[in-house]
């Protein structure tokens, strides 16, 4: 796998301001020794319950922290709190992604240096947050099994652009009659080769294998 994040891969022909703030935020990362993995997939898919679950089994190894994008409201911020890690809200108000400049402010104040691991929740969206880095070292692109097993195939740039799938939702795969083999063959079939696992913040089922591949990733940048 290549060490630069997959969306800085695919646009690094076409630099825009936005990507020359998140280059700088990526530095400042990389010299505080902190982690960076955003979120992103449509409203609903499970975002929000997947990063409590993580915050909250990788708050005993970790300093972990999270900055959360909406719209409108407080409340996924006030949601994730809960896990105990230090927690931010960027409320958007009408823009429909997050951006590097919002993620430089929203940092403000805090201590870079003590975090071994930064989230990002991007608002709900598949469409302009493939436009937009944000300094990440590993983007997350999740598909619930509630929403369909060609999302991959309707909205190819933000599978293209992120660097790991994450199914989410499994316990309802039976109920809904989730196709899973169709799923995974959408996914490869617009990012071949894509790493893709399977997770239910709900029971628990398929954290082990994730947090395991977090863990190394993390591992993998304090050896740098
Ligand atoms: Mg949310
Ligand atoms: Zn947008």
């Amino acid at each position: 796998m290549s060490t630069q994040p997959r969306l800085v891969e695919v646009r690094q022909n076409v630099l825009k301001q936005n990507d020359l703030l998140a280059r700088s935020l990526r530095e400042r990362f990389r010299e505080a020794g902190v982690r960076v993995v955003s979120l992103v997939s449509s409203p609903g898919s499970g975002k929000t319950a997947l990063l409590e679950k993580m915050l909250t089994l990788l708050q005993s190894q970790y300093h972990v922290a999270a900055l959360v994008g909406d719209l409108a409201t407080e409340n996924d911020a006030a949601r994730l709190a809960r896990s105990g890690a230090a927690v931010r809200q960027i409320s958007t108000g009408t823009i429909c992604h997050l951006d590097a400049q919002m993620i430089e402010r929203a940092l403000e104040e805090w201590k870079l240096d003590e975090l071994d691991l930064l989230f990002i929740e991007n608002v709900g969206n598949l469409v302009c947050p493939s436009s937009y880095d944000l300094g990440e070292d590993l983007r997350l692109v999740l598909l619930s099994v509630t929403e369909g097993e060609d999302k991959p195939l309707k909205y190819p740039t933000i599978f293209n652009t992120a660097d790991v799938c994450v199914i989410t939702k499994m316990d309802l795969a039976d109920a809904v009659e989730f196709e899973a083999t169709a799923a995974h063959n959408n996914i490869q079939s617009v990012r071949p080769g894509m790493g893709v696992f399977e997770v239910s913040a709900k029971t628990g089922a398929g954290m082990d294998e994730l947090l395991r591949f977090l863990s190394a990733r993390i591992a993998k940048s304090e050896e740098v």
